[in-house]
């Protein structure tokens, strides 16, 4: 059984791979077998050294996604490593305002980088794998925002939202094509993401006081659920939205 969840000699290509979750995702699917394509603005040095200690091959392609103008030229050098068998689209971002104080600009940042970018990546990684003839895994970071309200994140509640309806509908397109498109909906984990709210004493106590498993997320404890999505194990699941939340959901 374990072989299908083996992802050697896979190709993986991670958005957002220089820390956080988009890091622990990258080491977790380079421990089960493949190579990693880091895709991201800054210096993936830290990723870089993870990835090579598994022995598995790691490239980095510098793109700024908050524009699509790179998303050709990342998919042409992420093709470089070998054929693209897995998307990540974890690159994302946040915009903390009152709804009733929110800019127009900080509702497009976070659209562009957390699901226009994601969408139109999404399809040129898809063509590509499409004319490679073998499929592959789509797998989207999504949030308990794409099932909750949340508070004073107006934009990213929208586009993580959103995100769960596309992943929904690439699912519907592309399963018949021998594309796999599912996300994961982590609940609140130690990254720079949610410094904001660990830095307040009440919304942090607030937040663990709702987390059956007793504590914040640890970022490694995503991995396996990104190599499961990303493997054979997870060839008849299509248009999820797993949510690795320590209970929260639940509750
Ligand atoms: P993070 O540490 O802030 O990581 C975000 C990643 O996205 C970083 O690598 C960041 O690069 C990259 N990124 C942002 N804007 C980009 C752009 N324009 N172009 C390229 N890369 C860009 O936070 P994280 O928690 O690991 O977030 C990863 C994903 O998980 C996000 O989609 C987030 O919404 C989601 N998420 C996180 C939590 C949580 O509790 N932490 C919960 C639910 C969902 P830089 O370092 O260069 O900024």
């Amino acid at each position: 059984m374990t072989a299908r969840f083996d992802l050697t000699g896979k190709t993986a290509v991670v958005t957002g791979a220089n820390t956080g979750l988009g890091q622990a995702i990258a080491v977790a699917l380079a421990e089960a077998g493949a190579g990693i394509v880091a895709v991201g603005r800054s210096a993936m040095d830290g990723t870089e050294a993870l990835v090579g200690a598994t022995g598995r091959p790691f490239r980095a392609v510098t793109a700024d996604l908050a524009t699509l103008e790179p998303i050709d030229r990342v998919v042409a050098e992420a093709a470089g490593l070998g054929r693209i068998d897995i998307l990540v689209n974890n690159a994302g971002i946040i915009r903390r305002a009152d709804a009733i104080d929110f800019t127009e600009q900080d509702w497009d940042a976070v659209l562009d980088v957390n699901l226009k970018s994601v969408f139109f990546l999404s399809q040129a990684v898809a063509r590509r794998m499409l004319a490679d003839g073998r499929g592959g895994k789509i797998v989207n970071v999504a949030s308990l925002l794409s099932v909750q309200g949340g508070l004073r994140v107006a934009s990213y509640t929208a586009a993580k939202s959103g995100l769960a309806g596309l992943t929904r509908l690439l699912a519907c397109e592309w399963a018949s094509k021998g594309i796999n498109v599912n996300a994961i909906a982590p609940g609140y984990f130690r990254t720079n993401n949610t410094q904001a709210l660990q830095d307040d004493p009440e919304r942090s106590a607030a937040i663990l006081a709702r987390i059956p498993a007793g504590h914040w997320g640890r970022p490694e404890e995503l991995g396996g659920a990104a190599v499961f999505l990303a493997s054979a194990a997870a060839d008849y699941v299509h248009g999820i939205v797993l949510p690795v939340d320590g209970g929260w959901l639940a509750r």
